[in-house]
């Protein structure tokens, strides 16, 4: 509704792809100027939804005439007249950064991150900074410090998290694309809940320098985006090496907005437990039998294999990621940057309190939890087997891949619940990544998630697809097949 009353009011319509507008400009039909303009005002007109913690309006603005002018002189770059909102734990030169919590509070950037600087160099457009779960935590977007984001589609609904402002704003048509990051499913749920495409690369395919870290081993900068070649475009354009984070892949980085056509009929995996599971939303049950269904009609081959590993997958998750989270967020003590407590009578004070009244309730539980799995009376009996695990459930996913092109699966086992509704339960909303954390946890596979249908209340229901490492050219390739030929 609001979409098409600031559509009105600029006279643009809604862009949903790269290609889409730079023909627009190419014809003279709108400039970059005029599509800044444009998402303004639909951000302007969306304020409620909370996608956005900062909007750059001017600085935006100078910069679209700027590359306008390079495309009228033909020097722009890849990506001239995208707009990309970046999830508020990515690094922005001089721009403020909190990663949605009031520990970080006054703190500026002081480099971008290599995937922000990548973005800049083929001429795209920052336009703001994303609301999202306190340091990336949580699944729903309710654990930041600035309030939950809302789904347009039912603002009485989660958008899903953490990147759910992220995924709101691609939603509503506020950018054409936002970075997150991915823990755990933090890209592919919200863009599941949001009805859009949320793709996590390979972990090390993209560089970790400036992303505020999370979990080291687990986390990864991801894309949000209403189409699938802006989907390879922007991984093109942020992945390769980096000299400030030595954990990225040597791997050359392929032409990936080429290489969608599929040239051969993949071999498709589900695991029975993510189908056949009791917990299953019953719309999102008919959703994944009924695309395994056409699949089969159009000749591929679908299976079911076992994975009993599958009741492992969350503890293992939450036992190694909140491990890393309680040192990453170590650095956070009040003296260096950011909130610091007035109330503090000594040093040992200033710690406590600047930590206790600085991060919120879902931070202080992993930063408890993972100092718990890591203090010296319980480090085997939880992080060294929790690695251990995290190895089994690795080996057994390769297996399956080494046999299968994809493993398929809901995103989440339901749509975009209710605000509040799992609030003052952890383990309900930790259920809401059992399917998406398994790409992270098996050594960091690429995985997406695409929409696929609705449920009885219009609310989006997605598919995820998991690939091996590295695989990203042949899973956008398969994606690509799935919208045009599916959804
Ligand atoms: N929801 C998961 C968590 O809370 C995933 C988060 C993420 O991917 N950043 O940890």
């Amino acid at each position: 509704m609001n979409e098409l009353l600031s559509e009105q009011k600029t006279k643009m319509p809604t862009y949903t792809s790269l290609k889409q507008i730079q023909t627009a400009i190419s014809k003279q039909e709108t400039s970059v100027k005029e599509v800044v303009t444009h998402y303004l005002s639909v951000i302007e007109a969306n304020k409620h939804l909370n996608a956005f913690l900062e909007v750059y309006g001017e600085e935006a603005l100078a910069k679209a005439e700027i590359i306008d002018q390079k495309i009228r002189q033909g020097t722009a770059g890849r990506l001239a007249g995208m707009v990309v909102g970046l999830k508020d734990v990515i690094c922005y030169k001089d721009h403020s950064l909190q990663a949605s919590s009031h520990i970080l509070a006054g703190f500026k950037s002081q480099f971008s991150a290599t995937a922000v600087e990548k973005l800049l160099a083929e001429d795209a457009i920052i336009i703001g900074r994303q609301n999202c779960d306190e340091f990336a935590m949580g699944s729903s977007s309710e654990n930041s410090a600035f309030g939950a984001v809302r789904n347009a589609l039912d603002n009485e609904r989660v958008s899903g998290g953490s990147s759910g402002g992220s995924a709101v704003a691609v939603q509503a048509g506020m950018c054409l694309a936002s970075l997150g990051s991915d823990t755990g499913g933090s890209v592919r749920q919200p863009a599941s809940f949001c009805g859009v495409i949320g793709f996590k690369p390979t972990y090390s395919r993209v560089s970790r320098h400036g992303l505020i870290a999370y979990a080291s081993s687990f986390d990864i900068i991801g894309t949000l985006s209403k189409d699938i070649e802006d989907t390879a475009l922007l991984l093109e354009v942020i992945s390769g090496e980096d000299d400030f984070d030595s954990t990225v892949s040597t791997k050359p980085v392929l032409p990936y907005s080429q290489l969608l056509d599929m040239d051969s009929k993949p071999k498709i995996a589900y695991l029975r437990e993510t189908v056949e599971n009791e917990g299953l939303q019953p719309e999102v049950k008919a959703s994944i039998l009924q695309t395994i269904e056409k699949l089969r009609s159009e000749g591929h081959t679908v299976e079911a294999v076992d994975f009993p590993l599958l009741e492992y997958i969350l503890p293992t998750y939450y036992i190694l990621t909140t491990a890393e989270a309680s040192t990453n967020l170590s650095r956070f003590d009040g003296v260096r940057y950011g909130y610091r407590s007035k109330n503090a009578t000594d040093l040992e004070s200033m710690y406590k309190r600047s930590r206790s009244e600085g991060f919120g309730i879902e931070v202080q539980r992993r930063i408890i939890l993972g100092t718990f799995v890591l203090s010296s009376s319980y480090y085997d009996a939880y992080f060294t087997k929790a690695q251990k695990v995290r190895r089994l459930i690795t080996n057994k996913t390769k297996e399956i891949l080494a046999q299968y092109d994809f493993i398929i699966s809901p995103t989440a086992p339901m749509t975009a619940f209710k605000i509040g509704e799992n609030s003052g339960n952890p383990l309900a909303m930790y259920l809401a990544d059992i399917f998406s954390v398994q790409a992270n946890v098996a050594g960091g596979l690429p995985a997406i998630s695409i929409p696929n249908g609705f449920d009885a209340q219009g609310m989006p229901i997605g598919l995820q697809i998991m690939a091996n490492s590295f695989e990203e050219a042949k899973l956008l390739a398969f994606s690509k097949y799935l919208l045009d030929k599916f959804v």
